[in-house]
């Protein structure tokens, strides 16, 4: 029989991807044509919403000692990440491939097998399934699978065989990164721009280890690690910051662009795309792994129920209705950092105004809160509370009748929905428990009454990923909202 899903790609988004469907309960395989991690340090860290989603499965606890980054900024322009609730742009200084070995320890734990070694050359679409066929160390091999999601990348092959464009802009300007061994260098976390139209950026990797970004005027738009040497590297960085590195090496380097391109469709049919492979740009605003950690979040139980039977199949395209819009919002907002932090001194005056508006509190906390992710809203229905659609803060707590507290996030570990409820509507216990094979019930109240739980709701529908699908008073039809997440009710 066909497996339920099938994941090319085990990256970071494969892999919570992976975690998200085992965990609602969907039979699931990831294939990658890598033989082992590629171990590439990559992004280092997340932002505060990535971050929450971890949280809310009790995965930020395995990364281990974790540094919060204050420091934020937009094309190089500095924002006040303490305007927001959290008070931090995210996690930071941690390596990419140390978050992937977290995410393949987990799904190895709930049981998912990766296959690795096998790249995917094919790739057709039956009334049943997907069939994908695969290189492997064996040859050519088939597999099928009534569900496939494209987490391979940048240059997906899972997008190219399903037919779904990528339009974006080409690639104008080149740039170089590389963690350099051995320069002690001296830190420039957001950038520095040098006359003439250069850019430089060092940040700490590790003791020893400094990761570098150059972008100079001229360099040629090229993509990959393999042929770039680090004479180049250490050429670009002398002459724009005077600095002789020649003597220090790289323990990872490779050439970007700032090419883009968002897919016109996450959902084609039987074929899904996430992370990478539905959005691709240059790190200038060091989003790429966050916004495909959530992407995942946000497919991982749909995808799930619907295989499940719990849930109809249009429960899939609110995947593209809701994330496309935040893939569009990333692509603009990548445009506008790199003209920030790209262009030469013909920019000056409009980084002028930039840098003068975020001193005002609301624009600087507009900008972080998009940057960071905190700010996302999903158009979850009808329904006036003004919490509707946004992600409930997962350090708010619910403190029960037995006077125990316990955190939003540790409700949703276990990646079904939760409604909570303060006793001041007990009607939606009762419409709820009909869900009960799927969404959890939590009565009690609001712990830590601070001012900013002040307006709290009296009871709250939060679905897996962690966003409120309805709220009391004002937040529409209680019945309604659990048909629309969770699917008909099993019991009468
Ligand atoms: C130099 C550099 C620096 C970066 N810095 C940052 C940063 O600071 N912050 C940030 O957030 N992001 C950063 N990024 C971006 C970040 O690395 C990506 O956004 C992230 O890796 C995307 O994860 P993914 O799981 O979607 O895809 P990937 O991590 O690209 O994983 C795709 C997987 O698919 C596999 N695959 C590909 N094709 C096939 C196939 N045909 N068959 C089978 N398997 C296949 C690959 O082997 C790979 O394992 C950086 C990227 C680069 C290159």
């Amino acid at each position: 029989m066909a497996k339920g899903a099938i994941i090319v790609g085990a990256g970071p988004v494969g892999l919570l991807l992976a975690g998200e469907l085992r965990l609602g309960g969907a039979d699931v395989v990831v294939y990658d044509r890598l033989p082992a991690p590629s171990g590439e340090s990559r992004g280092l860290g997340f932002t505060s919403r990535t971050a929450e989603v971890f949280d809310q499965r009790g995965l930020l606890e395995r990364l281990g000692d974790i540094r919060w980054g204050k420091q934020g900024h937009y094309g190089g322009v500095r924002i006040d990440f303490s305007l927001l609730e959290e008070s931090h742009f995210g996690v930071m200084g941690l390596a990419q491939s140390a978050t992937e070995q977290m995410l393949g320890d987990w799904v190895a734990e709930l049981g998912v097998e990766v296959r690795r070694g096998h790249e995917l050359t094919a790739l057709r679409e039956t009334a049943e399934g997907v069939v994908l066929g695969f290189q492997g160390p064996d040859g050519y091999t088939e597999d099928t699978a009534a569900y496939v999601v494209g987490c391979d990348g940048g240059r997906s092959t899972v997008r190219t065989l399903a037919g779904i464009a990528f339009p974006g802009d080409e690639a104008t300007r080149g740039l170089y990164l590389a963690d350099v061994v051995g320069a002690d260098l001296r830190m420039r976390p957001i950038g520095e721009r040098i006359p003439g139209g250069g850019m430089v950026l060092s940040v700490t990797l590790e003791p020893g280890v400094d990761r570098i970004v150059i972008h100079e005027p001229g360099l040629r738009p090229q993509h990959g690690e393999g042929e770039l040497a680090f004479s180049e590297v250490a050429d670009a960085w002398q002459r724009l910051t005077g600095e002789d590195i020649h003597h220090a090496s790289a323990s990872w380097m490779c050439a970007l662009t700032n090419a883009t391109g968002l897919a016109e469709q996450y959902r084609k049919g039987r074929v899904l795309l996430a992370g990478d492979a539905a959005h691709d740009h240059a790190p200038l605003g060091a989003q790429g792994v966050s916004v495909g950690l959530q992407d995942a979040a946000n497919l991982g139980w749909k995808l799930a129920a619907v295989l499940g039977g719990r849930a109809p199949e249009s429960l899939l395209d609110t995947y593209h209705s809701e994330r496309h819009p935040v893939g569009e919002q990333l692509m603009r907002d990548v445009h506008s950092m790199s003209l920030l932090y790209l262009s030469g001194e013909e920019m000056e005056p409009l980084r002028a105004v930039v840098r003068e508006l975020v001193q005002l509190p609301d624009a600087a906390r507009r900008l972080a809160g998009r940057v960071s992710g905190l700010h996302i809203r999903y158009d979850v229905g009808d329904g006036a509370h003004p919490f509707l659609g946004l992600r409930l803060a997962p350090h708010r707590a619910v403190e029960r009748a037995d006077g125990t507290r316990v955190r939003v996030a540790e409700l949703l570990h276990a990646a079904r929905g939760v409604l909570i409820t303060t006793g001041a509507d007990p009607a939606a216990a009762a419409t709820a428990a009909r869900w009960a094979d799927r969404v959890d019930t939590v009565t009690g109240s609001w712990a830590d009454q601070e001012a900013d739980h002040a307006d709290a709701p009296a009871a709250l529908l939060v679905r897996p990923d962690g966003h409120i699908a309805w709220a009391a008073p004002d937040g529409g039809d209680l019945e309604a909202a659990l048909t629309r997440w969770f699917g008909a009710p099993a019991a009468a």
